[in-house]
């Protein structure tokens, strides 16, 4: 049984999420406690709880404790099995934190598997459905794994009813990847998403933008208003190169401008254009899952953040890999080696 502590580093959903994965994937079961605990309302949100009872339906497994506002779990997984699976998160909580829950357990799966939760598909401090889309799929893809996610509804908080889902096809071996330069550029453009908004919120973003990144009037797609239950607003900035994609995002909320919704999506963006990294902040601590499982590989980064530290310190815990981060002069690099 190995043993995690929640409170451990960034101590967020994460350390729970990627547990939830490795245990899936390599059948250790795992026991952790103080579960979220440097977060306001520590442990399991509905969203947390989503994760780990999808997690318990594909892989058949036995959980103790799963209940909102636990701060601990004990979890023993059986064998991850393919097929229809839905989940309904209840709240506007991230289903795209649920889906790459479950992404590279359901890689193991000896059948495909279509999985569609319900829930907020655009949340701050979650990848929003786009990113999961351009961002983290193609970067799987590179490693040799075919995922699609679909939009089939925007779901905002409060609301939420938004609806997410991803086709996962079986890739037991993924590939070694260095992901050192993201290439030249293809395309880089801004999109926003403004529902049941006055048009001028998504005016004012796309000028903000403009401002600050230098882009052109070609680079302002049409601004998106999906029927949602809730209003909402989000900016989406992607940048597409040879080797890789991003999307840098923020969400508007009640009480905060437009303006300060699209630069603090502009100001990620150009500080990740700025370092000449292959990924930004939050595909650096993402793509650390995948290219463990794939045994090995290295990747730049714009920026090493906690949460990136932590997940190398949980994926160590499962996979017989070392996980270090080197820093150069205007970006770093995160090297990925198994144990001989
Ligand atoms: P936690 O805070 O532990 O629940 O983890 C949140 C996860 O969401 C981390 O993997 C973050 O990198 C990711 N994340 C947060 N904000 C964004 C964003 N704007 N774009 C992409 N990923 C994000």
């Amino acid at each position: 049984m190995i043993e995690l502590d929640g409170s451990a580093g960034e101590g967020g959903g994460q350390v729970l999420r990627t547990a939830l994965s490795l245990s899936m994937i390599t059948g250790q079961p795992f026991r952790i406690a103080n579960i979220r605990a440097n977060r306001d309302k520590p442990g399991l949100r509905r969203q947390h709880l989503s994760a780990v009872r999808a997690a318990a339906v594909v892989s058949a497994a036995t959980v103790s404790h799963a209940e909102v506002g636990s701060t601990e779990l004990e979890f023993t997984p059986g064998p991850v099995r393919g097929g229809i699976y839905e989940f309904d998160i209840g709240t506007a909580g991230s289903t795209t934190l649920v889906l790459q829950t479950l992404i590279p357990a359901l890689l193991h799966a000896e059948h495909p598997t279509t999985v569609s939760v319900v829930g907020g598909t655009h949340n701050p401090k979650a990848p929003p459905a786009q990113f999961l889309q351009r961002a983290y799929c193609r970067a799987l893809a590179a490693l040799g794994a075919d995922v699609e996610i679909d939009i089939e509804r925007f779901g905002f908080y409060p609301a939420g009813g938004g609806v997410l889902s991803a086709s996962v096809w079986p890739c037991r071996q993924l590939h070694h990847l260095d992901l050192m330069e993201r290439g030249a550029l293809r395309e880089a453009y801004a999109e926003v998403v403004a529902s049941r908004l006055p048009e001028q919120v998504a005016q004012r973003q796309f000028s903000t933008v403009r401002n600050l990144l230098g882009w052109d009037e070609g680079q302002m797609r049409p601004t998106l208003t999906p029927p949602t239950f809730s209003p909402g607003n989000a900016v989406l900035l992607t940048i597409e190169s040879d080797a890789v994609s991003e999307v840098f995002s923020a969400i508007g909320d009640r009480g905060v401008r437009a303006e300060t919704v699209a630069r603090e999506a502009a100001l990620e963006a150009r500080r990740y254009l700025a370092s000449g990294a292959a990924v930004g902040e939050h595909l650096g601590d993402q793509l650390m899952l995948p290219m463990a499982l794939a045994g090995g590989g290295s990747y730049t980064l714009d920026h090493v953040s906690q949460h990136a530290i932590t997940n190398a310190e949980v994926i160590a815990r499962f996979l017989p890999v070392s996980i270090s981060f080197e820093q150069e002069e205007r970006c770093s690099i995160c090297r990925i080696k198994r144990h001989v």
